[in-house]
């Protein structure tokens, strides 16, 4: 497997994501990440998302973006299955699967994380082992490891003396 749309892709971070990737139940985890979007609290940007967390044990949370009159206080679908992860006492994770589009429409685009969720991975997610699969559907999908979404990101490492 080769993952071609991605530009200058590393030869050495497409074989290790290719190996990672056997353990982690891609079309399942989309499938799940579809089902959440179908929650999607979005009467604003009618722009309905979903996500799907897979933690080390195999165990998997859902998440929907969720918005607010206020904008402000809106949350994205990422961010809400991870804070309900963490919320359980979960701190360790493997993948995620997201899926988004215009509310009502068949997912028709790629709808990757923004930079504030992104950082939210970065909190809690190995920035090389942690996969981010972008999906439109169980069969047409981007692959790509956290750091290639989130390059030299700031975490907890950082703060370490
Ligand atoms: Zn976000």
């Amino acid at each position: 497997m080769k993952r071609e749309f991605i530009k200058d892709d590393n030869e050495e971070t497409n074989n290790r994501l290719v190996e990672l990737l056997k353990a982690i139940p891609v079309r399942d985890l989309i499938a799940r990440a579809i089902e959440a979007r179908d929650m999607a609290y979005c009467p604003y940007s009618e722009y309905a998302v979903g996500a799907a967390l897979l933690t080390k044990d195999g165990k998997t949370y859902l998440g929907c973006n969720i918005e607010n009159a206020a904008y402000g206080p809106t949350n994205c679908a990422e961010r809400t299955a991870i804070f309900k992860a963490v919320s359980e006492g979960e701190r360790h994770f493997k993948a995620i699967a997201i899926t988004g589009s215009p509310k009502g429409r068949k997912i028709d685009q790629f709808a990757f994380p923004c930079g504030v969720c992104r950082q939210v991975m970065m909190e809690f997610c190995n920035p090389e082992t942690f996969i981010v699969i972008v999906a439109k559907s169980e069969t047409d999908y981007k692959v790509y490891a956290l750091k290639e979404l989130i390059p030299e990101g700031f975490g907890p490492e950082n703060l370490k003396g």
